[in-house]
């Protein structure tokens, strides 16, 4: 018989990482060719070392076999492993929740942009000039807009300026809200503005008190939850150890 396997290659992030069998590890991950996907990876007790690229975030660009099954990774290179988000738990259970809304997505969607977005979002919990709530307020707003449930009017549609966020409405009036939504100040829309207006790490470059930050970052992951109707375990956790360390 012929070998009907070819090769194709893949710029992936690995979301999640589960033994599969004896050796193997199953990766799901999201890749810039053709998004959220499953791969194998074989031979993992062997050499653990030189599988670095099936670890949880790192981005690699990898050589596939693609046959009947599941497409098996034959090589890789790891393009950057995201290191520092392991040496801090609050960078670190971000990026596991980024991961967990992620892989909410169906198999073979998600484009790049989710890609960029998750990418941009792991690249700044690694530095330190943008404050980890605002790179998870403004990754769960660009997440929905992608998925394309993010508010697109940041006014009453009667014309008159939004006091409530309706998550099933968008932005209202007190009197259009009609006791539906959560009170919101103009700072709030303005943020929630500027996030959905601009694309790459300007999304993330708006200035906010504390404060007002935690409380819009409430909002987000409860928009979130509402639209995709899940809710995260890693979220959960995040929240769990932000309360015990500094609350
Ligand atoms: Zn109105």
């Amino acid at each position: 018989m012929m070998n009907s396997t070819i090769s194709k290659e893949i710029n992936a992030l690995v979301l999640k990482s589960v033994p599969y069998k004896e050796s193997s590890l199953l990766l799901t991950v999201l890749t810039k060719e053709s998004g959220k996907q499953n791969v194998l990876c074989r031979g993992v007790k062997r050499c653990k070392k030189e599988k670095l690229f099936a670890e949880k975030f790192a981005y690699s660009k990898m050589r596939l076999y693609v046959g009947r099954g599941i497409p098996v990774v034959d090589d890789a290179e790891l393009t950057e492993p995201f290191y520092a988000l392991r040496q801090d738990i609050e960078k670190l259970s971000l990026a596991e929740y980024f991961c967990e809304v992620v892989l909410c997505i169906p198999f073979g969607s998600g484009d790049d942009k989710i890609l960029s977005l998750l990418l941009n979002s792991f690249w700044l919990l690694c530095g330190s000039e943008v404050s980890p709530l605002v790179v998870k307020t403004a990754f769960e707003l660009k997440f929905a807009q992608h998925e394309g449930f993010a508010p697109m009017d940041f006014d009453c549609s009667c014309g008159k300026p939004a006091e409530k966020w309706s998550f099933s409405r968008g932005f209202l009036c007190d009197d259009c809200a009609k006791g539906d939504g959560v009170y919101v100040s103009q700072a709030i829309i303005n943020a929630v503005r500027h996030i959905l207006s601009y694309d790459g790490r300007r999304a993330y470059s708006f200035e906010m008190n504390e404060e007002a930050l935690s409380y819009l970052s409430k909002i987000t992951e409860k928009y979130l939850q509402y639209h995709l109707d899940t809710k995260f375990d890693t979220l959960e956790y995040y929240k769990k150890f932000m309360e015990a360390d500094f609350g």
